[in-house]
């Protein structure tokens, strides 16, 4: 049972720039309240990943009407705790995690079509409540009305140290950080320049320097504030 006015329970939304560790944050704070996780990136990853595999060019994209991208075939699938991208039926978590998707995916993200074309599948997501959906926007734009916003920041070496851990990068140099930060950084300037929904602090998110904190640290922060906003624990509920 929840106590807000959505029945699933509230929404929480995360934003940050690249490698701040949302997704994943994202990924446990639902764990531990039972809610669904919405990992919006994956969406533009999968649109990018659709259009590079279908032999679009980028400097296509900006003109890419909705019924092109309709013809995509995208879709989140919705499972018990957070969402499967597919294209065409096939399921592509791992494609849409390469280098290549990686490099093109602000791009499609700065098309105002793309943008429009997925508002609707995402707050759709979010229509009962009991969700923690990250991303750029989703404080600003997707979920504004959204009951806890949190903004999360580290700095760029901190996240590209963390981004190549993840990728199962052994042995780092510090040649090999400052390279990635770079890339974080191109990615950051390109989502916060902009002119649709650019990467921003809403006013009432509450900003989360994760730099120096243990992921723990930056989840149990997370959910006790969830828990402040009226946010209950479904875990219990959920098979
Ligand atoms: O979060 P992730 O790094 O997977 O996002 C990939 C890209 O998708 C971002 O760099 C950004 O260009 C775009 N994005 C966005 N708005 C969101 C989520 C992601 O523009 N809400």
């Amino acid at each position: 049972m929840s106590d807000t006015k959505r029945p699933d329970g509230i929404i929480i939304a995360l934003d940050g720039p690249a490698g701040s560790g949302k997704s994943s944050t994202a990924k446990a704070v639902a764990r531990c309240l039972g809610y669904r996780h919405l990992d919006s990136g994956a969406f533009y990853r999968a649109i990018t990943y659709a259009a590079l595999h279908a032999g679009i060019q980028p400097d296509g994209w900006a003109q890419l009407t909705h019924d092109e991208l309709d013809r995509m075939d995208v879709h989140g699938k919705p499972g018990e705790t957070g969402y499967t991208m597919t294209v065409a039926g096939e399921d592509v978590s791992l494609q849409i995690r390469t280098p290549e998707v990686n490099a093109h995916v602000s791009r499609m993200a700065a098309v105002p079509a793309v943008r429009e074309w997925l508002m609707d599948a995402l707050r759709e997501s979010g229509a009962r409540g009991g969700l923690v959906a990250d991303g750029r926007d989703i404080g600003t734009v997707v979920f504004p009305d959204a009951e806890l916003k949190a903004y999360l920041i580290a700095d760029a070496e901190e996240r590209a140290r963390r981004r190549l851990l993840e990728m199962g990068v052994t042995g780092l140099s510090a040649e090999d950080v400052r390279a990635e930060a770079a890339r974080l950084q191109g990615r950051d300037a390109l989502d916060s320049g902009r002119e649709t929904a650019p990467l921003r602090q809403a006013d009432d998110a509450v900003v989360i320097d994760t730099t120096s904190l243990t992921f723990d640290e930056q989840v149990e922060r997370i959910v006790a504030l969830a828990r402040e906003r009226g946010g209950v624990d479904r875990s219990e509920e959920i098979p």
